[in-house]
Formats: structure tokens, sequence, C-alpha cells
């Protein structure tokens, strides 16, 4: 399968700091998981992806094109949903999609026809006469997507798609996302920093940490076989615990509840024996096992695991 965006090597500076550093990686059809820390560079690659910025070194394509070369062809083939909002007070949502539509060269008719096409799709069908600035910020999200499908692309960078919206807004924006993957045939690049939403969306998963690529690849490759993940709780010294559990090569995090989640390499050895191991090495750091469970693994595994999240 040809990849829809390709990076080599690419670096981006601005001033003396290095944001992108000699990143090359490729993404490939379908949906795709942008993932990061703030200021991993997620931003950075989106934009020199438009060619709203240009590397200091290295090389982007976009559906096989040189963004350097052909930047109006390629952004042409691209929808953009900026994670700020960029509305014209005083327009009603039809004429602003529209506008947006004619900016991406579409014949005035044309652009108005889509305009109520997208509103429709996006939910903002009756609301569409509305001036864009009565909008919630759950309706202003969907504009946000309805401009960036107005031209029909082929390929959709869609960063934070569902900022303040409400649990419903939200699981309706990301069955729309879904369904622009699996069923209208876009390709989409998610930038988020809510996990779960990834998961619901995405098949693939890029993960970016201080500029360079932390972990790529499929999200059921990436969080690895069921049944090594385990979850602790320890009373006693959890310090001292886990530098054991380091020691031993046995990876593992906290989370928020104050369990541990611990994870075994290699392949089981027998039933059980990996839990008695984690007791053995509970002992010797003389803490006590208060609980200890298998689980599944997550997304949110392997983005800690892949910025060294401890
Ligand atoms: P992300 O989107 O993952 O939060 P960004 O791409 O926005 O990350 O930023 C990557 C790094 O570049 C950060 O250290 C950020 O502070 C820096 N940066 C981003 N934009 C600028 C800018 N216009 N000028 C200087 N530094 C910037």
């Amino acid at each position: 399968m040809d990849a829809v965006v390709e990076l080599d090597r690419v670096t981006v500076t601005y001033g003396g700091h290095v944001a992108l550093r000699g990143v090359s990686s490729q993404f490939p059809p379908g949906a795709v998981g942008l993932l990061g820390p703030n200021g991993a560079g997620k931003s950075t690659m989106i934009k020199s992806l438009l060619g709203f910025i240009k590397p200091t070194d290295g090389r982007l394509r976009v559906f096989g094109l040189d963004v350097a070369a052909s930047p109006l062809e390629i952004r042409a083939r691209i929808g953009y949903m900026p994670e700020n909002d960029g509305h014209v007070p005083g327009m009603s949502a039809v004429s602003f999609v529209a506008y947006c539509g004619e900016l991406c060269g579409l014949p005035v008719d044309d652009a108005t026809r889509r305009a109520h096409e997208v509103l429709h799709y996006v939910g903002l069908g009756e609301a569409r006469y509305r001036h864009v600035e009565t909008y919630s910020t759950g309706m202003r999200q969907r504009i946000k997507l309805a401009q960036a499908l107005v031209h029909d692309p082929d390929l959709l960078f869609l960063d934070e798609p569902t900022n303040g919206m409400d649990p419903r807004g939200r699981d309706e924006m990301l069955d729309l996302v879904r369904d622009l993957a699996r069923h209208k045939g876009v390709n989409v690049i998610v930038s988020s920093h809510l996990l779960p939403d990834v998961e619901y969306t995405c098949d693939h998963v890029i993960v970016l940490d201080k500029g360079r690529i932390a972990a790529a690849g499929t999200i059921d490759e990436l969080k690895g076989p069921p049944g090594r993940v385990f979850e602790v709780r320890v009373k006693g010294d959890v310090a001292a615990f886990v530098a054991r559990l380091t020691a031993a090569a046995i990876e593992c995090h906290d989370t928020d509840d104050d369990v541990l989640r611990v994870f075994v390499p290699g392949d089981p050895p027998g039933p059980g024996a990996e839990q008695q191991r984690i007791c053995r090495i509970a002992r010797e750091a003389g803490v006590q096992v208060r609980h200890l469970r298998p689980s599944l693994p997550t997304l949110e595994d392997v983005f800690a695991r892949a910025i060294g999240e401890r």
C-alpha cells in the first residue's frame, strides 16, 4: 500500500529551537493517530505537511507529491481542521463554509451546494443560517469539520477534533471521523491528547516525543499480545519495588489511581509464573502486595511506554 504521507529526515527549527529532529516516517492510508505530549512537534509536522512551515532539512511528500514543489496541488487535496477557531463574525454558517469552498477553488454554485451538504453531514443542517458567533463550542467544532470537508478532500488533518465537546457531541464527532475514514474513503490524521478518541477512530498511530518518532505501528501491534500486563498495588516503599522491577528488566509505570502497570517481557513460562515473580520481587523489596491482577494492554500503555513515563 502506498503511503499517504512520507517524511524523509525532516528537521524543523524555530530560531535555534529544534522542533522536529530528522524525522522519517510513513502514514499508511486510513485513519492514523498522531500522538505526543505538548511540545512534541505534532502541530509543526502538520503545518510542514501543509507547506506553511519550510523544513530546515529533509523532504515531505503527500500522495507522492513533494510539498516544497507542489504546495497548492497538495493543499487542494487536504482538509484542515485546526485546533483554534477561525470564524468570521457576522457570517452565517452556510456562507462561511461556502466562502471556505471558494477559497479552495470551487465555483460559487458548487461551493454553496457543498456547504449545505457538509453542514447537514456534520449535524448542523437546522442551524446553518445562524451566525457562527451564536454557536456553542460543540457546534463550532462541527463547523470546523464542515469547512475542512467542503472541497471533498482526500486527506483530512484533524487537530483535537473533540475539544470542548460534551460526551454526546464527542461521540457523534468520533462517529463522523470513523465514517469518513471507513466508508467515505477519506484518509484521516487525528492529532489528539485523548487516547480513547484515537483508539476509537484510528487503526494506526505515530507517537512523537521531543521532535522524534517514539513509536509507530498499528495499535494492535503496539499493544502486544494480551496477558502480559498486570495491575499491581503495593504497600510500603514503592520506589524500592519499582527499582527492583526495573533491575529485573520488568517495565512499569504509575497510573492516576495509585496502581502500577507492570509489563512482563518474553513468553510466559507457565500459568501464574509471572504473578509469582512479581510477588517474589515485592518480598525482596520489602513491600506488601495489596492487589495483583492481569490486565489488557491499552493505548495509554503504548503511549506511556513510548515516551518513557514512569
Ligand atoms: P505540539 O503540537 O506537539 O504541542 P509544536 O509543534 O506546537 O508541538 O511545538 C514543538 C516545539 O516547537 C515546542 O517546543 C514549541 O515550544 C516550539 N514551537 C512551536 N511553534 C513555535 C514558534 N512559532 N516559535 C518558536 N518555537 C515554537
